[in-house]
């Protein structure tokens, strides 16, 4: 950008009029389940199974880092069992959103020049897709990032991983340290860098990204869940994340950050 700046002022003033105009962005990352919603949408999906439940071979077919196929096998099974699409759409739209996370995007939608915001869920997107538009809230997000899934012409729900990646610590199909420092590049050939990014989640899976974030960044684990918990014994083994930390149980206390925030 400097060199593109030298020697031409108009040029110059639509530089440095970017950089004002990116310079107070904040980008918000959210994790979806336990997050956003206060169950797990996998979990939550179940509610449609005969009996609202797995039968044990299946539950137990689970082999750790591969979510993505244990679900492929859960939609085979609900399928098989006659479970439609609008069935599984009105019990998903029930799942509950986290006390006070409605109130919190609505405040951020109502401040959408101010803030970026993305998902970044081992979910699905009909999951999320579904359960946002429902609530209205799809246009708060400029992005969301989860495994892709579609109906199949025999009315099968499928779903397929993320991305491959080389992280060793993220299971299979999804690294959101890889999703966060590509949206990171792809922005910054847009011109747009951000003041601050605000990381909400409370799972395993979002230490890898968090521990991507720099000093100026903060992250927000979920109090009394495993982000937390993998943040504060990283504090105990004298190797802290960089970022810094800020604890939530409910949205309510992410809305007064974010309020303070804007206040500087
Ligand atoms: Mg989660
Ligand atoms: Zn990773």
């Amino acid at each position: 950008r400097g060199l593109a700046c030298e020697g031409n002022s108009l040029l110059l003033f639509v530089c440095f009029g970017s950089y004002f105009l990116t310079a107070m962005k904040f980008l918000l990352v959210f994790d979806f389940d336990h997050t956003i919603v206060d169950e797990n949408s996998d979990t939550w999906i179940v509610k449609c199974a005969p009996e609202k439940k797995l039968p044990n071979g299946l539950r137990n077919s689970y082999r750790p880092g591969h979510w993505t196929e244990y679900m492929g096998r859960v939609f085979v099974y609900l399928g098989d069992n006659g479970v439609k699409e609008d069935e599984m759409k009105r019990t998903m739209t029930t799942i509950p959103f986290t006390a006070g996370m409605v109130d919190l995007l609505g405040f951020i939608g109502e401040n959408k020049e101010l803030f970026d915001c993305i998902i970044a869920s081992d979910s699905n997107t009909v999951f999320i897709d579904w359960i946002l538009k429902a609530a209205d809230f799809h246009k708060v997000f400029d992005e969301v990032f989860t495994n892709p899934a579609a109906f199949s012409s025999t009315g099968y729900l499928t779903v397929q991983n993320f991305h491959a990646h080389h992280c060793a610590k993220c299971p299979k199909n999804l690294c959101k340290r890889k999703v966060l420092k590509e949206f990171l590049d792809k922005q910054l050939e847009r011109g747009v860098s951000y003041t601050q990014i605000v990381y909400i989640g409370d799972g395993g899976n979002d230490l890898c990204p968090v521990m991507f974030l720099k000093k100026d960044d903060i992250a927000m684990p979920r109090q009394g869940y495993t982000l937390e918990k993998k943040i504060s014994q990283l504090a105990q083994d004298l190797s802290p994340v960089e970022c810094s930390v800020l604890v939530w149980s409910s949205a309510v206390d992410i809305m007064s950050y974010l309020k303070l925030l804007i206040k500087k």
